[in-house]
């Protein structure tokens, strides 16, 4: 059997750490056996974004606007500690700050079911995805602390220098007070990011904010939302047969924990941050959820959401044995592929795509995992395999099934 080909590349950003020892083993066992990789090659590895004072991780992100579709390994974000360990010439910022403020994209979260890892919620059958709003709100706020008795305000001068003023309150002691903002244009391409995803994997949508509190700013989101929905996707929703609709949060957490599943949340910034983590280790495992940066014209990028295993790292460079997962990682792979695939009209990259998964779900629930799901799983008498037999163990269940 020839291998598969590719006519358009593929944007690989190769990153740190462990993940990217799973990196390595992962395309030489799962997919260069099998296909004539084309990818257009970039190094966030730390070291190589310090040599090149972080130019290839822009450039990474032009590619991907270049090209429609990107796999990322995880990197590292450097803190100080960071800074001697790899000998910095400057504390860069997060790769996925970039590439996300380049694609103006919105990530969403799912996790991957498999049978023997099961969900907390014992209602929840289906995936539920996380859409997170990446700009603003709390995250970009300025604050103060106020020493004592005082009037606060809000001030906004126009740009003739005419001010408009609004109360926050009138002190009688020491408090605090926060500013913050966000931008229409930045809700309208969230809006059409979540409602591209849920036409592109035929989900229904729901957005959930606090606007009855929040008469102005929430209640900003909930009309950029709902304008968006009526004049650009009403009718391809019927069509599909999915749903949008807007709830208050708080009657969101509540429907989420008795729905079965199957759908699209999106979150306001600090809702998305709080509730992925919440539902990830409700799913059962960080290992197992994938992430997916998309941008309102439909460009994407795929990931593992979790970061670089630094500690099973320094056990692997001390020559230890380590047992990383690395099912998110080969489903950022398949995820790319898959959407490559898609926009090239390439079926057998496709299916390629369909049964690396199959195998790696099929591995899992015949019994053979890392050691990080046999902790929980429900299922018995499992064999434990390290980071590098693990994928082997899915290689043969892949070769059975091309
Ligand atoms: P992490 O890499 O997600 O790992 C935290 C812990 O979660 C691990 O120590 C491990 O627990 C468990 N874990 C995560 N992924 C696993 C996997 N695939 N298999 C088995 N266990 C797994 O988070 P971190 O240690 O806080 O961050 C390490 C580096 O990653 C940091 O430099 C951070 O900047 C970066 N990071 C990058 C991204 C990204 O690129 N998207 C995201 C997050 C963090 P045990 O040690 O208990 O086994
Ligand atoms: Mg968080």
């Amino acid at each position: 059997m020839g291998k598969i080909q590719m006519t358009t590349p593929l944007v690989e950003m190769d990153g740190d750490e462990m993940t990217r020892v799973l990196w390595k083993m992962i395309k030489d066992e799962l997919l260069l056996p099998f296909i004539n990789l084309n990818t257009e090659y970039y190094d966030l590895g730390l070291k190589n974004r310090n040599e090149t004072d972080d130019k290839v991780t822009f450039d990474s992100a032009y590619a991907t606007q270049k090209y429609g579709v990107a796999v990322k390994c995880a990197t590292i974000t450097p803190n100080a500690a960071r800074m001697t360990e790899y000998d910095l010439k400057e504390m860069w910022k997060s790769p996925n700050g970039t590439i996300r403020a380049i694609l103006d994209g919105t990530v969403f979260r799912a996790p991957i079911i498999v049978k023997g890892i099961e969900p907390c919620v014992k209602n929840w059958k289906a995936p539920i995805t996380i859409a997170r709003h990446a700009y603003g709100d709390v995250y970009k706020a300025s604050e103060m602390k106020i020493p004592g008795a005082g009037k606060a305000e809000l001030v906004y001068t126009d740009e003739k220098g005419f001010e408009t003023r609004e109360l926050i309150h009138v002190f009688d002691g020491p408090g605090i007070i926060q500013g913050m903002h966000n931008i229409n244009k930045s809700i309208e391409s969230f809006a059409r990011c979540c409602f591209n995803y849920a036409v592109d994997t035929k989900q229904t949508i729901w957005f959930a904010s606090k606007d009855t509190i929040s008469k102005k700013y929430d209640h900003t989101f909930k009309d950029i939302f709902q304008e968006i929905f009526d004049e650009e996707y009403k009718a391809k929703f019927d069509e599909l047969g999915i749903e949008y609709f807007y709830t208050l949060i708080d009657d969101a957490v509540a429907r989420v924990m008795k729905s079965k599943g199957g759908f699209i949340w999106a979150c306001k910034n600090y809702d998305g941050d709080v509730m992925s983590d919440m539902l990830s280790s409700a799913f059962g495992s960080l290992a197992m959820m994938t992430s997916v940066l998309v941008s309102p014209d439909g460009k994407y990028e795929y990931e593992a959401a979790h970061g670089t295993v630094q500690r099973h790292y320094y056990k692997y460079l001390a020559g230890e044995e380590t047992s990383t997962n690395s099912v998110a990682t080969i489903f950022a792979w398949t995820g790319a592929l898959r959407k490559r695939g898609e926009l090239d009209e390439n079926d057998e990259l496709m299916t390629f795509a369909d049964k690396l998964e199959k195998a790696t779900i099929d591995t899992i629930e015949s019994g053979s995992m890392t050691k990080d799901l046999a902790l929980i799983t429900t299922l018995e008498n499992v064999t434990v395999l390290n980071s590098e037999d693990f994928i082997k163990a899915i290689r043969a269940n892949l070769e059975k099934a091309l």
